[in-house]
């Protein structure tokens, strides 16, 4: 067995340890102490990483009993050696993995709901419950659970015997098998856990509820604690403050500053689609009546113009083609007709001009790699 130090307490970052064995395993070596604070994946807690004599340990897992270390280095058995864990990765883990106990707890007392999956991963820390709930009951949830990490409550962990541990109303996550693990915090949550936590809640800092989604009848919170919650805040702040900036509005009104902007930016929609409409009108009746193609060069207009003018030119014409070129080189075009198949000048084009478009016989659209001008003289030469 290998001793635990991470039991002993979770603030062990640095140790010296003698090495029991090392085996190879497809290239890597596994290296087996007396003691380790390494904490091995379990629990959906994520291993802890860091360093064995200055060699970066890549994993840590635990089979029967002893803790295996990964490294690209081998150690020689009986050595001693001197580890040091990634303590601000671990604290993180500590804080994620205590606030989610508090989370639990508390929306089991609320509701009756158990913890039916957690896992920590990378951006998020995600917990799922067997029911469902809504926005306000989150919102109180996680109020109460901050309200418990300002209150500073000592967190204990311990061993109980068989006996004891019949006394114990605890919440597990599946059937447990061995030495059951217990983490207490008075009065808010009794759970099995094998993972590491802080020794008192107000070192969670705070949790925050981030997002939530309807999950397996149930429902899946997404948090954050501690650090990672305080940049998550430093994050979104400063994008809102951005947004406030360009906005020339305090935060606290980004939103209804975007939302006034929407409104406007509909209002101008509608204005130049209006607009749009009439000077298609207007193109049309100050044209000749042909059976050849038209062409229209109409840069800036957007592809509604586009289709627009296209359209009311073709009743004067075999087919209209609207061109606009945009600034990267790329022309967008509608062709129309009413007595062809727009489809035929649209291959035609395409093909000429590494286009990418289609649509009806009555109206096509797409984009061409090339400019208006030269998009229009070669429809004049080839229709
Ligand atoms: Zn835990």
């Amino acid at each position: 067995m290998t001793e635990k130090l991470y039991y002993e307490s979770p603030y062990i970052s640095e140790f010296n340890a003698k090495v029991l064995f090392c085996e190879e395993k497809n290239g890597r070596f596994l290296t087996v102490l007396d003691k380790t604070a390494f904490f091995p994946t379990g629990g959906g807690q994520d291993c802890d990483k860091g360093t064995l004599d200055g060699k970066d340990v890549t994993d840590v897992f635990e089979k029967d009993g002893l803790i295996y270390h990964e490294t690209a280095d081998r150690f020689e058995n009986g050595s001693e050696i001197s580890g040091k864990i990634d303590f601000d990765r671990r604290f993180s883990f500590m804080q994620n993995h205590s606030g989610e106990h508090i989370l639990s707890g508390t929306v089991h007392k609320m509701l009756g709901y158990n913890n039916v999956g957690f896992h920590m991963g990378s951006e998020f820390v995600t917990v799922d419950f067997d029911g469902p709930m809504t926005d306000e009951q989150i919102i109180e949830a996680e109020k109460r659970t901050n309200d418990i990490i300002f209150s500073n409550i000592h967190i204990k962990t311990y061993f109980p015997s068989t006996e004891e541990l019949l006394r114990i109303d605890y919440r597990s996550k599946k059937e447990l098998s061995g030495d059951i693990r217990i983490v207490e915090i008075p009065s808010v949550d009794i759970c099995a856990c094998c993972g590491t936590h802080v020794e008192n809640t107000g070192e969670i800092g705070l949790l925050k509820v981030v997002e939530h989604m309807n999950y397996k009848g149930g429902v899946r919170l997404f948090i954050l604690s501690g650090k990672r919650a305080l940049e998550d805040y430093s994050a979104k702040n400063s994008e809102l403050y951005h947004i406030g900036v360009m906005l020339s509005k305090k935060t606290s009104e980004a939103a209804n500053g975007v939302e006034k902007l929407l409104e406007e930016l509909s209002q101008k929609r509608y204005e130049n689609s209006v607009l749009w409409k009439k000077y298609a009108e207007k193109t049309a009746e100050s044209i000749k009546e042909t059976d050849g193609v038209s062409v229209f060069c109409e840069n800036g207009a957007d592809n509604d113009a586009l289709r627009l003018i296209a359209v009311a030119a073709s009743k004067k014409c075999c087919a209209a083609v609207a061109l606009s070129q945009d600034k990267d080189g790329i022309t967008r075009y509608a062709i129309s007709s009413v007595k062809t198949d727009s489809r035929i000048l649209n291959k035609t084009l395409c093909g000429a001009f590494s286009g990418r478009g289609g649509g009806k016989a009555e109206l096509c659209q797409g984009t061409l790699h090339g400019n208006a001008a030269e998009i229009a003289d070669f429809i004049h030469t080839n229709t």
